[in-house]
């Protein structure tokens, strides 16, 4: 298999209020790329500008990062044509790869601004460089800009940043440092196109969790009343368990709970709750083992949380009181 590392370059509206395009907040103006093999050795690259059809002056904060003039947008091409040639260029059997996970799916929405096929029907794999820079050189995950990457891996900077095909080739260069192959199985799934219906829902294996993507619902009650997105199942024998720490939310957009099973101990499960462009509400939940320490603490959390929400609604209550005296 190939690897086909992808950068974009965008545009956005001067001001969101009066000229902004809800169906394309960014036109990609750029696409660069490099074509890895099996190896991991480059062997071709793919750069192409496009012509601007929705902001076509250059926004004072893209300027400030992007280097292409006037005179070079104005020569570009349809993005529509540049991207049927880019697909060609791909060839068979590959799989794309990026530095974090926005560039794929800005590259759909102006697909279907242009009314062009799906890249897919549904969720697809590809790998965040970016994540595995980070699993590979730092022990965990973290989110390190490519220019401190290049830096710190003391790989030779002959081309500027900030180019997509230069970008696209600093990338390939972080992934051919990897040593560890088995981090090129951890793939991060691409969720423009979220499942159709229950039985194309993903439920995927990594080394030492699960992660299961939903179809879509209408909305987060719908959502969060799913037997699928609630079960505990055990990651290791199967079995269904029982919860030890009910649902609660730590804030943001995201639910935890632990479940026990007598035989391989905690799981916790993340329920994490996104939204499509067309408004269906989806669910993300990765489930990994813990250790008893890491349930108390969560149980601790939610303990917490818990009295924080009864604290609040019995001083609501005093005060409704007083207002009826
Ligand atoms: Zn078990």
């Amino acid at each position: 298999m190939n690897y086909v590392v992808i950068d974009l370059e965008w545009n956005q509206p001067f001001d969101w209020k009066n000229t902004g395009n809800p169906d394309l907040c960014f036109e990609i103006i750029e696409i660069g790329a490099v074509l890895l093999n099996e190896e991991r050795r480059q062997i071709r690259e793919f750069s192409r500008i496009i012509k601007p059809q929705v902001y076509k002056r250059i926004n004072s904060i893209t300027k400030g990062i992007v280097n292409i003039s006037k005179e070079e947008l104005e020569n570009g091409e349809p993005f529509d044509e540049v991207m049927k040639e880019f697909l060609a260029w791909c060839g068979g059997d590959y799989i794309f790869c990026t530095w974090g996970s926005g560039d794929l799916v800005e590259l759909q929405r102006n697909m279907k601004y242009y009314g062009m096929k799906n890249l897919a029907n549904g969720p697809f794999p590809y790998l965040d460089v970016q994540k595995l820079y980070g699993l590979e050189f730092e022990g965990k995950k973290s989110a390190r800009a490519l220019d401190h990457a290049v830096e710190a891996l003391g790989i030779e900077q002959d081309v500027p940043f900030h180019r997509a095909l230069s970008d696209a080739y600093y990338t390939g260069r972080i992934l051919s440092e990897i040593q560890n192959e088995e981090l090129l199985t951890r793939y991060s799934y691409d969720t423009y196109h979220i499942p159709k219906n229950r039985s194309a829902e993903l439920h995927l294996t990594f080394p030492g969790y699960q992660k299961y993507i939903s179809r879509g619902f209408d909305d987060k009650t719908a959502a969060m009343q799913d037997r699928e997105v609630l079960s505990s199942r055990c990651i290791v024998c199967g079995k269904k368990i029982r919860k030890c720490v009910r649902n609660f939310s730590p804030g943001g957009k995201y639910y935890l709970n632990v479940a026990h099973c007598e035989e391989d101990g905690f799981m916790k499960s993340k329920i994490r709750l996104k939204k499509t462009d067309t408004g269906k509400v989806y669910v993300v939940k990765t489930q990994k083992m813990i250790s008893p320490d890491e349930m108390a603490e969560i149980a601790g959390r939610r303990a917490h949380i818990m009295e924080v929400k009864r604290i609040k609604e019995s001083l609501l209550n005093r005060s409704l009181k007083k207002d009826k005296k």
